[in-house]
């Protein structure tokens, strides 16, 4: 089947072209993505196989290059959208890889090496991870110094209270710390020295920073803290994810206890 068929296929079942990129930011109207890749020659692809419920878009970039490199292609993978607690602004969509034949070519490691691969991409990943909690965490201490000074309770700003400003003190020593780490992750990585337990604790302690930061933050507020014309409360629900996606605290804790046990 040419490319021009398979799109024609597609388009009559009412599947719209994707970008030519798996991104699937932007698809939050989508209840379920549908994508279509490479797998090895001489597979069959054929569209009455496939159930369509519920899925609204197709990515068929794949499809065309496989097309032109001669393989046949077929579905792989109907993933969901989720609804979450935070970081909205980003789509997150489980892939599931059924009877998924790849070709020798698209192999990314040896045979059988594959969780290596995978864990070496968290190690990188978790920098990342750590500095989008160290990001939250300064700007959770920006917003609270900023309405501290602002905010007059009882004839003085809230800023002047003691209470207030521990939490101020509090969030500005953790975040100072975390930057440490997380500095010092990255350049172990850029200097090519091993990072895996740097990366761990970086990310370990900027998360727990994060999310005692947006906490405190919230209080600061007040009840404004809670509401959504304030950024409080958006910082409360985007830190969460930073304790538990690439690794949860509970594992860096792990990871970290290994490096030193074994
Ligand atoms: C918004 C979002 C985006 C994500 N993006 C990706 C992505 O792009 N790629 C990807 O691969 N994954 C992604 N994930 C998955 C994420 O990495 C996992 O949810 C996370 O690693 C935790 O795994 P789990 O959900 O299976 O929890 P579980 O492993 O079931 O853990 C549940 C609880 O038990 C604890 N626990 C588990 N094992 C141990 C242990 N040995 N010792 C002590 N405590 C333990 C955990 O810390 C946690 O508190 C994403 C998740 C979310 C929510």
């Amino acid at each position: 089947m040419t490319y021009e068929e398979a799109l024609t296929q597609a388009q009559e079942r009412g599947f719209a072209e994707t970008p030519p990129t798996l991104d699937v930011s932007g698809l939050d109207s989508a209840h379920k993505l549908a994508i279509l890749a490479k797998t090895a020659f001489g597979v069959d692809f054929d569209f009455e196989e496939i159930s369509y419920e519920g899925i609204e878009h197709v990515s068929l970039q794949d499809l065309q290059y496989a097309a032109e490199l001669g393989y046949a292609v077929k579905l792989l993978a109907i993933a969901k959208l989720e609804k979450k607690l935070g970081i909205r602004c980003s789509s997150t969509a489980e892939f599931v890889f059924e009877d998924c034949v790849v070709p020798k070519d698209a192999l990314l490691d040896e045979r059988g090496r594959g969780m290596k691969v995978a864990l070496t991409t968290l190690n990188g990943g978790r920098i990342g991870i750590a500095a989008q909690a160290l990001g939250i965490a300064q700007a959770c201490l920006y917003e609270a110094v900023k309405y501290a000074r602002t905010r007059v309770q009882f004839g003085q700003p809230i800023g002047t209270f003691q209470a207030i400003q521990n939490k101020i003190a509090d969030m500005a020593v953790g975040i100072e710390a975390a930057r440490t780490l997380v500095y010092r992750a990255a350049l172990y990585k850029d200097l090519g020295k091993d990072y895996v337990q740097a990366g761990a604790m970086a990310k370990l302690l900027a998360s727990e920073v994060c999310s005692k930061a947006a906490n405190h933050a919230v209080q600061v507020f007040g009840g404004y803290g809670y509401c959504q014309d304030y950024p409080a409360e958006r910082f409360l629900r985007d830190a969460k994810i930073t304790e538990i996606y690439e690794g949860t605290s509970e594992i860096h804790r792990l990871v970290i206890a290994r490096s030193l046990v074994n």
